[in-house]
């Protein structure tokens, strides 16, 4: 026995973990089954390992997805050292710097029948709380294990998880007259992300399909935090200012960087926040036909509070109240959402209303016109637009709200976009308008739209590439 355990011992500094030592197991002949243990491993990168009491010591696999509940979705198994059988039932801290440093838990438990074990190949019965079925564990040409459920579904009626959910728009609009049929929410201003949480993996998808994964490190802790939960959340990516409301321009500077080195370091000066409303998809079911009202009340059970992320508590009824604390506040404005409302993917539905404190609008860039004075080598103006029937309309130019940064952002953005020929349709802006290719999304806040269809007084509030150039319509 001691042979068994000698990989486990010459791993670790049983001084410094609280790891058991493990005792001299005693060699036990081979049965017919025994006890299992699945113990949830926080280390650098969330595990699950599963142990089988074999002969006196723990056969050991680590599983970075965990079990699988579906036969069709084989899962990775990394074959460990052999634990000892006090590991069975070890739960706890193990320090830093040490051999699979981080905090380990039991996830599940139970006893198992086993039908065979062979040096590649091991078929059990699993009788956990959690866990219960056939698998079987098998090595694969290279030296990697799977593991594969040989039962039925655990849960006959699971769906696999959607790969896509094309998030819900809201219409503009004034706040609802039956009040107490909807709930309201802050509109959060960054960028919309979808999540899928899988087994502690994330991905982040944005409005356009682009994978935001890489750019909001920070946000990924939230599979880390959700353990081995499977889920889809909708919300809104935001960088908070010093008052904790959520800024627009500051998030800018999270959005145009092109390297892992570079949103490492900036994240460390503009974190950002996952701010999560809406849960799309559960543990194999999906939740779109669900009333809002109960989406929200699953949302609340999984608590989701962590460094980058939580779900703030929607209000029901008193919309009122909620606008003009947001006006005092200096925030966008809100949404209100009807509380019987199913989720409609990728529509742009009139049972979610945000209601603004002040007008903002995404548009096209189609052109800028060179600067003046202090900005002679800059640019003056952005000339843009919003599209109609298919068609780019001119909507005015945009003056104002730069800083120096954005201003050079911009710019360079606009050299490589440079063409002869206007690409408005219809009414044209002014004639020394240097035109680009229409690629380009602007968010500006305005006071009104002239009869005309012209913004009137728009400040420039960042560049975004998280929503296509086609999709941008006027708004009121
Ligand atoms: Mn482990």
């Amino acid at each position: 026995m001691a042979d068994r355990l000698r990989a486990y011992r010459v791993k670790r500094d049983l001084d410094r973990t609280p790891e058991p030592a493990g005792g001299d197991g005693g060699g036990r002949p081979a049965e017919s089954g025994g006890r299992f243990v699945i113990q949830e491993h926080h280390a650098s990168h969330l595990h699950w390992d599963l142990r089988l009491e074999r002969e006196g010591a723990l056969a050991s696999w680590a599983l970075p997805k965990g079990v699988p509940g579906h036969p069709d979705e084989n899962r990775l198994a990394v074959r460990t050292e052999d634990h000892p059988l006090e590991y069975l039932s070890f739960e706890g801290e193990i320090p830093k710097g040490s051999y699979g440093a981080g905090t380990m838990h039991v996830w599940d438990r139970g006893d198992y029948e086993c039908e065979k074990f062979r040096d590649d190949e091991v078929i059990v019965t699993l009788k956990g709380e959690r866990v219960g079925g056939r698998y079987a564990l098998f090595q694969t040409r290279g030296k990697n294990w799977m593991i594969h459920r040989m039962d039925p579904p655990a849960d006959p009626t699971a769906e696999p998880m959607p790969e896509t959910v094309a998030p819900m728009l809201a219409k503009l609009g004034p706040l609802p007259a039956d009040d107490d049929a909807f709930g309201y929410e802050i509109k959060w201003d960054g960028v919309r992300v979808v999540a899928h949480v899988d087994a502690g993996h994330v991905t982040l998808t944005g409005r356009n399909g682009t994978d935001f994964t890489p750019r909001y490190p920070e946000v990924r802790g939230l599979g880390d935090a959700l353990g081995s939960r499977r889920l889809i959340l909708d919300g809104e990516v935001v960088a908070l200012d010093g008052q904790g409301r959520p800024s627009f321009e500051r998030l800018q500077s999270r959005m145009h960087l092109a390297s892992p080195s570079a949103v490492k370091r900036r994240a460390r000066d503009i974190p950002v926040t996952y701010i999560v409303f809406d849960l799309l998809w559960l543990e194999g079911h999906s939740t779109l036909a669900l009333p809002y009202r109960e989406r929200r009340r699953l949302l609340a059970g999984l608590e989701l509070v962590g460094p980058a992320w939580r779900a703030p508590a929607h209000r029901e009824g008193e919309g009122r109240a909620l606008l003009d604390a947001s006006k005092q506040q200096d925030l966008e404005g809100i949404v209100a959402k009807r509380l019987d409302s199913p989720y409609e993917p990728g529509r742009r539905s009139a049972a979610w209303i945000k209601v603004k404190n002040h007008a903002a609008q995404d548009v096209v860039v189609g052109g800028y016109t060179p600067g003046e004075g202090g900005r002679a080598r800059s640019l003056g103006a952005l000339c843009v637009g919003v599209q109609e029937d298919g068609r780019l309309k001119y909507a005015g130019k945009v003056g104002t709200g730069f800083t120096q940064h954005t201003l050079g952002t911009v710019l360079s953005e606009l050299h490589s976009l440079e063409r002869e020929d206007s690409p408005f349709d219809g009414r044209q802006p002014p004639r020394d308008t240097r035109f680009v290719e229409p690629r380009l999304v602007a968010r500006v806040e305005f006071r009104e739209w002239t009869r005309a269809g012209t913004l009137r007084a728009p400040a420039f509030k960042g560049l975004r590439d998280d929503v296509d150039p086609a999709d941008v319509v006027r708004e009121t």
